[in-house]
């Protein structure tokens, strides 16, 4: 159900397992909403029609009725293509041992057994002899998401087996993240006994997390699932501050290795007092905090139109300047053009003259999927741009 949220979310599973204070820490916090999360419920909603579609469980006519009033781009129209695809795959592999399997789309799934008042939705569940299958679309093109030791797609599988486990002998789960927009198939195969000992430890843990009488605990989960309590937390800021109580060592010069961790070091905590910044900001204009040694002013900002353009033009125009002056006509960016006459079109008409220049030079971690600098790869390229 859109806007319902549980408590001890499974998408905050890995947080709140790991620091059962966060669901205090965060509860005072609005929720808020990116472009991007507008982009993947749009995404999860055309992806659901497709498969109802493919299942003869809507229409065609029904189909269009609600892809119209969706905002679908065409990349989006791939990516839930191919995700349409996998899971009518999985279910055609699945029946082919169990011809009565059944098959749930965007189902909500009650793991309230196992986590208190826990429940989500599961975009595809798939349940044979032998086994369930659970599917998770990930429309995210950030982080790889790894399906191996996931809790939210476990406490999915626990889920689905408390509602359907009784229609089955299940021995194995297979849980899957379909991560279309950065190639990212990743699945886990998981026993049913080891499952139910994995849901037994996540239990008791559950129930630390929702008494609020656990502790703060800062790691890398704080990060990944985007507390909301970064910006006032003191186990978050006392792990920061360690890291920039770096020791320099001799000799005078620093090593590569000390650089490379300067660096990393610098971007963590760059990040972090973006974070407190926003925080500060926010509440000096919400509640009126005053920041000792700071103030809230007005930003720069560049002068405007205070009219329409229609009446700046008239002015222009009876005061004897032509549209020629008044006016600069541009071609269309790359993106705006290719949106106007589809990537096909794009590409046939323009494809020859597309260019695209190589980057400046970027430190960046290693685990970043662009290939390393080559200067001898750009030497040539230059070379052959001259020639
Ligand atoms: S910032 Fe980290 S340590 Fe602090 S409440 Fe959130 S998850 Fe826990």
């Amino acid at each position: 159900m859109p806007g319902e949220h549980a408590k001890l979310s499974a998408s905050g599973a890995k947080k709140w397992l790991n620091c059962p204070a966060s669901v205090t820490m965060e509860a005072d916090f609005p929720d808020t909403s990116s472009a991007y999360a507008a982009e993947g419920t749009t995404a999860h909603a055309l992806a659901e029609i497709k498969l109802l579609l493919a299942l003869n469980r809507i229409s065609r006519v029904q189909y269009h009725k609600i892809a119209r009033d969706l905002e679908i781009t065409e990349d989006m129209e791939e990516y839930t293509d191919a995700y349409r695809d996998f899971v009518i795959e999985e279910y055609n592999r699945v029946r082919a041992n169990t011809p009565g399997a059944q098959i749930y789309i965007e189902r909500r799934l009650d793991f309230s057994s196992w986590v208190p008042g826990g429940f989500g939705t599961g975009d595809a569940v798939i349940i044979g002899d032998d086994e369930i299958v659970v599917v998770d679309l990930k429309y995210g093109q950030g982080v790889k998401v790894d399906a191996s030791n996931n809790p939210q797609l476990r406490l999915y599988a626990l889920g689905a087996l408390a509602e359907f486990g009784y229609l089955f002998r299940v021995k194995d789960v297979k849980t899957v993240i379909f991560q279309p927009r950065v190639s990212n198939i990743s699945e886990e195969i998981i026993c049913l006994e080891a499952l139910i000992k994995w849901g037994l430890t996540v239990k008791e843990k559950a129930a630390l997390a929702d008494s609020g009488t656990g502790e703060c605990a800062a790691g890398e989960w704080c990060d990944s699932g985007f507390c909301k309590a970064r910006a006032i937390c003191r186990a978050y800021a006392e792990e920061k501050s360690r890291a920039a109580a770096y020791e320099f060592r001799p000799p005078a010069e620093l090593t590569p290795d000390e650089i490379a961790e300067i660096i990393d070091l610098s971007e963590r905590l760059a990040s972090w007092s973006k974070l407190v910044k926003d925080y500060a900001l926010d509440t000096a204009l919400r509640d009126g905090v005053k920041y000792p040694g700071f103030k809230v002013v007005e930003g720069r900002s560049n002068r405007a139109y205070g009219a329409s353009e229609a009446d700046i033009a008239a002015v222009l125009t009876d005061a004897g300047f032509s549209e020629d002056d008044i006016y600069t006509k541009e071609l269309l960016g790359i993106s705006k053009m290719e949106k106007l006459l589809s990537k096909k079109r794009f590409n046939e008409l323009l494809g020859p003259y597309i260019v695209k220049p190589p980057g400046k030079p970027t430190l960046v971690p290693t685990e970043d999927k662009r290939p390393e600098w080559d200067s001898a790869v750009q030497d040539f390229k230059k070379f052959i741009e001259k020639e």
